[in-house]
């Protein structure tokens, strides 16, 4: 399953659009997080024949909420930036979705907001980067025609699995490459661990006000490298508790 998640849209119009590109590349589930302004008139004049797809949408008032269940996350965006997760190209993005997909997960592909793009926070929660290699001086696509070029990789690699030609080959090599096969830890777990290990980072004074946001900016990069199963955030969290119980003691 693969769900297009717009963060922060401040167009409605966009929104219509996007649901248009998607529903050209065979795509439905369009999840909208904290959009600015609700889906409307606008919204349904530009999707077309795409209404369905916006009646619909699942709205998220949080980035947990919408990367809900999701393993694989991959985040759009037209500048590098630092700290950044692997950068695939679309159409290693396209052939990664379908492998992902065909495996049973659960992707996210998000996109950010038309103004400032994805937020530093939104960027650090992805496994993946992507971005569409445009022109180096103007290389920022309107929001739904991003969406129009991922989502339109996303389907040749899906015509390709369905010819069974040599890219089928090609798309299990992907999968292999970047996937493990333990059950890996979805969205809302790897934030809520990131904000376990935070806290409990302030708690022993590794972070403090001066250094907090760049240095978690670096820790949840290593956490983005492999992706973490479910047993990893367990006992990762299991000794975020144990160091909070000895700092208890500690300090009585
Ligand atoms: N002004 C913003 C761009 C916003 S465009 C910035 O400079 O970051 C809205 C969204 O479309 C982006 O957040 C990204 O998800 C997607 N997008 C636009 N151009 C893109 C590109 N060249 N590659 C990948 N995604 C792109």
């Amino acid at each position: 399953m693969v769900d297009i998640v717009l963060v922060n849209t401040s167009h409605p119009g966009n929104i219509g659009s996007a649901a248009r590109a998607m529903k050209t590349m065979g795509l439905s589930k369009l999840v909208l997080a904290y959009p600015e302004s609700p889906v409307d008139g606008q919204s349904y004049a530009l999707a077309a024949g795409a209404g369905e797809i916006l009646d619909n949408a699942r709205v998220a008032s949080t980035l947990s909420e919408a990367l809900e269940d999701s393993t694989v996350i991959i985040g759009a965006s037209a500048r590098r930036r630092t700290y950044e997760r692997t950068l695939l190209e679309p159409q290693e993005a396209g052939a990664l979705i379908v492998a992902s997909a065909l495996e049973g997960r659960k992707v996210s592909l998000m996109f950010g907001c038309e103004r400032t793009g994805l937020t530093n926070e939104e960027l650090e929660v992805c496994h993946y980067h992507v971005t569409i290699p445009a022109n180096p001086e103007y290389s920022s696509l309107n929001l739904a025609m991003a969406v129009q070029v991922l989502t339109y990789e996303i389907r040749q690699a899906y015509l390709k699995y369905l010819g069974m030609d040599p890219m089928k080959e090609e798309i299990v090599h992907t999968s292999e490459k970047y996937l493990d096969k333990e059950q890996p830890a979805s969205g809302d777990e790897i934030i809520g661990f990131h904000q376990h290990l935070e806290e409990v980072l302030l708690l022993t004074g590794f972070l403090h006000e001066n250094n907090r946001g760049s240095i978690m900016r670096k820790i949840k990069r290593i956490f983005s490298r492999p992706y973490l199963t479910r047993d990893d955030v367990n006992i990762l969290r299991g000794i975020l508790s144990s160091v909070t119980r000895t700092v208890g003691k500690t300090n009585e």
